[in-house]
């Protein structure tokens, strides 16, 4: 198995790399234990300071990462530089505020004093995707890293380069060898490590299938997981809405990344009065949309990963127009570059099909009509998924019901779902469990310790 950066785009291969042998990557093992020694009694201080390091970094050299995510994995440039200035704003905020979250409290018990204390629970391996290549990783590591774990990193085969840049950029900052290593290694040696005493945890994000085996290595290893998988978000709007604000998050929420994020807004639930109106602005906005070169700055969409995500993408579409599913716009290629495939709206989309069933990763939306609030709330909760939904309502009384009863693990009111540094982030049902960012996502990879003193 190798490691190979090929431009969407052009299909023109970059490089690539080989995988490790068993020996190179033991020892690689043994330098992250190493590392985990001294970095989990180094100061809050001191690791503060790196971490405002690592984002002047990624500020100073935001270009040359941007186009490093481009011609990997083909997002328009704008949203590549935009997708590393936010790894730069995560670093600020967990240097500012990570101490904080860390800090040992007492608690009410028998005893006469009991407290908790926050450790570190050791070498943290991670397993991430390729859509936000600089994201994903730093949204998982950095909050492990600055509660005093070291990582090693196993990214997705299709972005190498995006993987050695972060490790340099680590090192570049000051961080010591060992806290974070990229590991270009095979499915087998994947589990090899899981199964390692030197790994105490595992952080997913990816497919459900995968997100299922790599959970059962874990489990059969007592190693604790965090997963984070697919979505089929609604983006559910209401008669009462600001329909040109929901229209215009609406086009970023599905299309930004052609569609290929987990919580896009994969099915637009639309009250029927507005419904029409909708699809009409909708399709009148995609028919506009720039597409092309991602290198472009004026690009909006841009190719999918690769082939073999278009061929799932055409044969979930296929499946489901045989069962009765409509196109609205869209359905097919680019005619000038066949990476690339136009964006599209799905109607009439049965409850048995692949558009209902699967996650659609790719620029396809799907939608459906509802009357009352029940009805939205049960085409909106009426998925095996339930990571994100945003809800485009102007009555406050209705925003907090569907608040309370949607099945995910984060709402939006009046905006497009989206992770930020310090919002908990991660889903509920076949999205995953356990959170990442904000306080709550860096206590998964800590032992929080009851001390008691009697
Ligand atoms: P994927 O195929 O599941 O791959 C994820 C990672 O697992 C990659 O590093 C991949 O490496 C590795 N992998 C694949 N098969 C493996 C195996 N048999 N053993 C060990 N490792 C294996 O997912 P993807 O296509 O990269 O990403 C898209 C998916 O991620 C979508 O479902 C999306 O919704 C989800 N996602 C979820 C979130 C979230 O926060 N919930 C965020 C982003 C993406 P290779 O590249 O070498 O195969």
């Amino acid at each position: 198995m190798a490691y190979i950066s090929k431009n969407p785009f052009t299909g023109i291969e970059n490089t690539q790399f080989e995988t490790l042998s068993d020996q190179e990557l033991n020892k690689k093992l043994k330098i992250a234990e190493l590392a985990q020694n001294d970095w989990r009694i180094y100061c809050f201080e001191g690791r503060s300071k790196l971490l405002l390091n690592l984002s002047e970094l990624l500020l100073k050299d935001t270009q040359k990462y941007a186009e490093l995510i481009s011609i990997e994995m083909g997002k328009p440039i704008t949203q590549s530089l935009g997708e590393v200035k936010k790894c730069a704003w995560l670093c600020e905020y967990f240097a500012e505020k990570g101490s904080g979250f860390l800090h040992g409290h007492t608690l009410d018990s028998t005893s006469e004093i009991s407290q908790i204390c926050y450790d570190p629970l050791g070498v943290i391996f991670s397993i991430m995707p390729w859509n936000f290549p600089f994201w994903q990783v730093f949204r998982c590591i950095v909050p492990a890293i600055m509660a005093g774990n070291v990582v090693i990193l196993k990214h997705a085969s299709n972005v190498p380069q995006c993987a050695e840049a972060i490790e340099s950029v680590f090192l570049e900052a000051g961080f010591n060898v060992g806290i974070l290593q990229n590991l270009f290694i095979t499915y087998d040696q994947v589990e090899e490590v899981i199964a390692k005493p030197v790994v105490k945890a595992v952080a997913f994000t990816g497919s459900n299938e995968i997100g299922s085996i790599i959970a059962q290595i874990a489990g059969k290893n007592i190693k604790k997981t965090v997963l984070e998988l697919g979505g089929s978000d609604p983006f559910i709007v209401f008669d009462d809405a600001d329909l040109n604000h929901a229209l215009e998050f609406a086009i970023l929420s599905r299309f930004l990344n052609a569609g290929q994020s987990c919580i896009a807004a994969k099915r637009f639930v639309l009250h029927e009065d507005i419904a029409d109106e909708f699809v009409h602005n909708l399709k009148a906005l995609i028919e506009n949309f720039l597409i092309g070169d991602p290198l472009k700055s004026n690009t909006f969409m841009g190719p999918m990963v690769n082939e073999n995500a278009i061929l799932i993408l055409e044969r979930q579409l296929e499946e489901s127009i045989k069962l009765g599913a409509e196109c609205i716009i869209g359905g097919m290629r680019n005619s000038e570059n066949r990476s690339v495939f136009m964006p599209s709206l799905y109607s009439n989309v049965p409850v048995n099909s692949p558009l209902w069933n699967e996650e659609i990763f790719g620029p396809v939306a799907t939608v459906h009509v509802f009357n009352t609030d029940d009805e939205a709330l049960d085409l909106a909760n009426n998925t095996r998924f339930g990571l994100g939904a945003s809800v485009w309502t102007t009555d406050t009384e209705r925003a907090n019901l569907f608040a309370e009863k949607l099945e995910t693990g984060t709402v939006a009111i009046n905006n497009m779902v989206k992770s930020e540094p310090g919002l908990p982030f991660g889903g509920v049902k076949d999205s995953g469990y356990g959170r990442e960012l904000g306080k709550y996502g860096m206590h998964e990879f800590m032992n929080i310790k009851a001390v008691c003193y009697s």
